[in-house]
């Protein structure tokens, strides 16, 4: 028992699920089993695994797990917990600095929204440089002639998933896909230290000396006893959920006037095309993009009042969703003519999640940042997205909810500090989960942004690393100083 006593001393406080359970039942062969649980490590490679050790709480509605031990699956200077657009570049920054960095993705691919989430359009891109501007360069030489067209922000989530893996492994990024975070370890100094993931080699501990949050959801954060904001009003309220697909069997040139790429006129066209033939899509500018050679992608779906955190829901929603996708598809189908061969290719694995929590930096964006044009000494990127909030409800079938756009928005800063949690240290965030309002979150997180996001929280995780000092301890000028110095 000495190796759980030492690390009980290290690791304070673990947010593993956190019941609390009254008098306890516990089957003979649940206690027996304990002892053997809680002393030896599983080998993954021949399929082993730990058996369940606990009590069931007498009226059935808790399981108290019992102390098990935990391999230390690795160690790392940075670790980084989600790989989509955030994550990627957070991983890449810090590893091009030279420092160890461990990426942990719970998909069986890089990408997040733009892969899992068949997304294939990259907004806020184009006053973009750094990473940004070279993930566009590299879609655009390995995508289609749209690819070339849109300057690499019409892409091809295949596409994007090899160039992100070629790129990260090129770096030396360690990759760990299909692994779930599911808690995070503070010490007494109340300082991230470790991560705790499930996935097929069981529970597994990842040691690290920064970590950043690119999970979208604020996973990481929320486990290390991180504050939190969900949506708007009491209720969190949040925008609705949609899910992408990918389709094919139509001609483009027979299609033409219903592409997105040829003026926002083609969204007003499908809705009244789908509406004609008795169809009402749940979101009311479906959005039809040409990818290359016959293959498109659709967003035509909402659904609403969906927690990102009730796995029930977002099950349901994704069914729904799907259906939904599948019937429109038929519908455009029955149409006849240049709709006649029309088919789903695919439908993305990852129902598209808008918000999740926004973590407490040590800066919050407003809506008076974005109808002020926030100008920030510590700037990472501007934004020049518009406040884009989704209808919160079906409640007249809207796409948009325009009250929301009443302050008004110009270009704005996305200070570092607002990267940097506040509740604890060595944590930071980047992505949709960063730290801002309601509003301003509806404008901010879009993929243009949360790739510079990425890259400044690696940026400065490295640095902070390498300095030997805290990332809230360093001022966003002296963290590109130093990275300049280092690379000429
Ligand atoms: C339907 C929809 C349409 C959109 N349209 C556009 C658009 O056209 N253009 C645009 O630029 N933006 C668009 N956005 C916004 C944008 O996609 C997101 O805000 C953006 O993806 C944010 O990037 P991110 O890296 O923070 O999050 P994500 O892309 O969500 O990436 C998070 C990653 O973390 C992983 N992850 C989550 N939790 C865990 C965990 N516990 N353990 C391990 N891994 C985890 C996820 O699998 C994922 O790979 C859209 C969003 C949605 C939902």
């Amino acid at each position: 028992m000495e190796p759980l006593r030492r690390s009980r001393r290290r690791f304070l406080q673990t947010t593993a699920g956190g019941l609390v359970v009254s008098a306890s039942l516990a089957s003979a062969d649940t206690i027996a089993s304990e002892d053997v649980a809680s002393t030896r490590v599983a080998n993954p490679v021949s399929g082993d695994v730990l058996r369940s050790a606990g009590v069931l709480s007498e009226d059935k509605q808790h399981f108290m797990q019992l102390q098990r031990v935990v391999p230390v699956a690795g160690q790392a200077d940075v670790l980084v917990c989600g790989g989509g657009p955030a994550g990627i570049a957070a991983a890449l920054a810090a590893a091009r600095t030279g420092v160890s960095v461990q990426l942990i993705e719970v998909a069986g691919c890089l990408g997040g929204v733009w892969t899992s989430g068949l997304l294939t359009k990259i907004l806020d891109s184009e006053n973009k440089s750094g990473i940004m501007a070279e993930l566009l360069g590299e879609f655009t030489a390995r995508g289609s002639a749209i690819a070339a067209q849109t300057n690499g922000s019409v892409y091809d989530p295949e596409i994007a998933k090899i160039v992100l893996e070629e790129l990260c492994i090129e770096a030396g990024v360690a990759i760990r896909l299909h692994t779930r975070l599911v808690g995070a370890v503070t010490d007494e100094n109340n300082r991230v230290v470790a991560v705790l993931t499930e996935s097929k080699s069981g529970r597994e501990a990842w040691l690290a000396e920064r970590f950043v949050d690119c999970s979208g959801d604020g996973d990481l954060a929320a486990h290390a006893g991180c504050k939190f904001d969900v949506g708007t009003g009491k209720d969190c309220e949040c925008q609705p959920m949609s899910m992408l697909a990918l389709l094919t069997g139509i001609n483009p040139d027979e299609v033409k006037p219903f592409i997105r790429e040829t003026g926002s006129e083609a969204k007003r066209r499908m809705l009244k095309l789908l509406e004609d033939n008795g169809v009402k899509p749940s979101y009311r500018a479906p959005t039809l993009r040409h990818l290359h050679s016959g293959i498109y992608s659709i967003m035509t779906n909402h659904e609403y009042g969906i927690s990102a955190f009730d796995a029930d829901a977002i099950t349901a929603a994704t069914i729904r969703a799907r259906r939904e996708i599948h019937a429109i598809v038929n519908a455009l189908r029955k149409i006849g003519g240049v709709w006649s061969n029309l088919s789903v290719v695919a439908t993305a694995e990852q129902i598209g999640v808008r918000e999740g929590r926004r973590i407490r930096g040590r800066y919050s964006i407003t809506s008076r940042d974005v109808a002020n044009g926030l100008r920030h000494e510590q700037a990472v990127c501007r934004v020049t997205f518009p406040i884009d909030v989704h209808a919160l409800n079906d409640l007249g079938n809207k796409e948009i909810e325009r009250k929301f756009k009443t302050d008004g928005h110009e270009p704005y800063d996305v200070p570092y500090p607002a990267l940097v949690a506040n509740d604890v240290d060595g944590l930071l965030m980047a992505g949709r989960c960063i730290s801002g309002d309601f509003i301003a979150h509806s404008s901010y997180r879009v993929t243009g942004n949360a790739v510079p996001m990425g890259e400044a929280a690696g940026l400065a995780a490295a640095v902070s690393f390498k300095k030997n000092l805290l990332p809230h301890q360093l001022d966003w000028r002296e963290i590109k100083r130093e990275s300049e110095i280092e690379s000429p």
